[in-house]
């Protein structure tokens, strides 16, 4: 028998998180799930540590009672406190695969934590190569560790690109299915609700990107996972508004040739793609009924509307630490919006403020990177 692929799970809590550990259910002998996170949700760990017998966990967002921590202690697992503790986590526990399903910038160090110890990654987590794709990619690289990509559309260009040489791309065709909002008029957008913004037609998802969807600033945050990821210049990446979210993204070669993934919206195939690649493991996941499927439509972005996809262009094509300020910004605008402090089209209008107004560093390293991020926060965190 062969041996079982250990895991660590960052964000085992969250939408993708627990879509994982369905994976995990789907072929438990092939995998033994050595390491967990949460940032609040206790309970539903404690519950995952029960069935998956983890030996470490991380509790980042709140301190843990006496109770849960002897609880913990009962089940045989070691936890990590605070927010270094997803950190010390992949730093500590022996695993083949980290699972990285946290949600924004915490995301960035245990990432790097876990290619120094030579380990393949499966991201979840764009914010990290948004805030850090150059560093990241480096390490990837001189660290000889795969970094297989869950989102959705990095998974299809991804799997378009098995068997090709990547100097023969043309253009990377970055579907989006444009949001709840796809087809509402510029000038009702100051009216959005945050239960508008939280009803995503095609996806189930974390509320922080469900709300990135909303804004489009989501797929700008993908435009610039998918330079990093796939070595492709940002000119060469289009966006394309592709409302039933059934091609997952394209990939257009020099010859006039284009290859597309598809399949029903289901995060549970590019996350068990990438928890078990390079095999391709049997799923009952829903499948794409082509007798009900009538049409696959297209249109172009509305960059006037969905202001956060130019920024996230103009951000990349700064380089340095834009994309991190710019990251940053949209993560405590997006919880001010939540939060109903400040209104849906605010989120551009802040984001755009910290990029203009911070200091900028063209090849920054990753202390500079997070000093950035810092600034970003309490700059946005300030704006009225
Ligand atoms: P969720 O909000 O559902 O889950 C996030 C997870 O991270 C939870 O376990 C949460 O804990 C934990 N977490 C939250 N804040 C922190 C923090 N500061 N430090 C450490 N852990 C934290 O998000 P999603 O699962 O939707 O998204 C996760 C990532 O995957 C994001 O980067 C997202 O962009 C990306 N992604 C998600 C997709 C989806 O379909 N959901 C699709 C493609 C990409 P707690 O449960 O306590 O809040
Ligand atoms: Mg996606």
């Amino acid at each position: 028998m062969s041996k079982k692929k250990k895991i660590a799970l960052l964000g085992a809590t969250g939408s993708i998180g627990v879509n994982a550990l369905h994976c995990v259910n789907n072929a438990p002998e092939e995998f033994d799930v050595v390491a967990l996170s949460t940032h609040k949700r206790v309970d539903l760990l404690l519950q995952q540590t029960r069935q998956y017998q983890p030996k470490f966990v991380a509790v980042t967002g709140r301190p843990l009672s006496d109770s849960e921590r002897l609880e913990f202690k009962n089940l045989g697992a070691t936890v990590f406190s605070g927010q270094g503790g997803i950190v010390q986590l992949a730093e500590t526990a022996e695993y083949d695969l980290l699972v990285n399903a946290v949600v924004g910038a915490a995301g960035f160090l245990p990432t790097l934590s876990a290619i120094d110890r030579r380990a393949d990654i499966a991201l979840a987590n764009k914010e990290t190569l948004v805030i850090g794709g150059q560093v990241v990619m480096q390490k990837i690289k001189s660290a000889g560790v795969k970094l297989l990509p869950i989102d959705s559309e990095h998974s299809a260009i991804f799997q378009c690109l098995i068997g090709e040489n990547y100097d023969d791309i043309e253009k990377i065709l970055l579907t989006a299915s444009g949001g709840p909002f796809r087809n509402t008029p510029i000038e009702d957008f100051k009216n959005i609700t945050v239960e508008q913004a939280l009803n995503h037609p095609n996806w189930n998802m974390g509320k922080k990107i469900t709300i990135d969807s909303a804004t489009m600033m989501n797929k700008g945050l993908e435009v610039i996972e998918a330079h990093w990821l796939f070595g492709v210049d940002i000119d060469k990446i289009e966006v394309v508004i592709h409302p039933q979210s059934i091609i997952h993204s394209m990939v257009a070669f020099h010859d006039g040739s284009i290859k597309a993934q598809l399949g029903m919206p289901d995060m549970r195939v590019p996350i068990q793609l990438a928890m078990t690649f390079p095999q391709r493991r049997p799923s009952d996941f829903p499948r794409v009924d082509w007798n009900t499927l009538k049409e696959l439509t297209f249109d172009k972005p509305d960059l006037q509307k969905f202001h956060c996809l130019a920024l996230a262009f103009a951000a990349m094509r700064a380089g340095g630490t834009a994309p991190a300020v710019m990251n940053a910004a949209n993560e405590i605008a997006v919880a001010r919006f939540l939060d109903q402090q400040i209104s849906f089209v605010h989120i551009a209008q802040f984001i755009e403020k910290a990029i203009e107004a911070h200091e900028y560093c063209a090849s920054p390293d990753v202390q500079t990177l997070l000093a950035a991020d810092h600034w970003a926060r309490q700059f946005t965190a300030a704006l009225k």
